[in-house]
């Protein structure tokens, strides 16, 4: 999972995991956008929020997710998840939907608000005026940062500095979940 202010960099860097890994890269916000574009009305109901910096609805996201996860291919190859949880109920929603199928790694990407703004202005995306994506980074404070804590009491957070080029930042993340997944050293068993 990979958690972070919008403009931190999950997207770009959960596609590169998805391919390094093979796995699926699973985006509620790409969801959305996606279905809006194909003008499915649960999308463009979605885009409402979006367009004002929103959340989406709890529940429309959960159905979203509950919907990808039905498929066990989806969960068993492993997965990335980008932009979900972002609320405390979504997360213990997906808690219940994964199972008995456990996180692996909650990454914390971080990078500081002067530079989020700086590149969502510059990628210019429908909902990147500069009014919505102060709504989203207040939301962001409001909902999502208490997860951070949530998944660091469970000992699954680990903290990547998102500033640098991608190469650099792709480097540190792979840094940072091998280190989740090193064996023990043979001397301290
Ligand atoms: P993103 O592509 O992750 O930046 O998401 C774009 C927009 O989609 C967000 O600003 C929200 O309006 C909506 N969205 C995406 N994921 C969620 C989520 N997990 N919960 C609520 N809204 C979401």
């Amino acid at each position: 999972m990979l958690l972070g202010r919008q403009g931190a960099g999950k997207g770009t860097q959960a596609a590169r995991l998805a391919e390094v890994f093979g796995i699926q890269h699973l985006s509620t916000g790409k969801i959305f956008r996606d279905s809006a574009d194909a003008r499915v009305p649960a999308g463009l109901a979605a885009k409402e929020y979006m367009d004002r910096g929103e959340l989406v609805p709890d529940d429309v996201v959960v159905a979203v997710v509950e919907e990808r996860f039905a498929n066990p291919v989806e969960v068993e190859h492993g997965f990335i998840l980008d932009g979900f949880p972002r609320t405390l109920r979504q997360a213990h929603e997906l808690d219940r939907i994964l199972g008995h199928h456990a996180l692996d790694v909650v990454v914390n990407l971080e990078v500081p608000v002067e530079v989020v703004v700086e590149r969502m202005l510059a990628r210019g995306r429908d909902d990147d005026t500069e009014e919505v994506i102060r709504r989203r980074l207040d939301l962001y404070e409001e909902e999502t940062l208490p997860l951070i804590d949530f998944y660091r009491r469970r000992g699954l957070l680990v903290t990547v500095d998102g500033l640098g080029t991608e190469e650099e930042v792709e480097a540190r993340l792979l840094a940072a979940i091998d280190s989740r997944f090193d064996p023990v050293p043979v001397d301290a068993r």
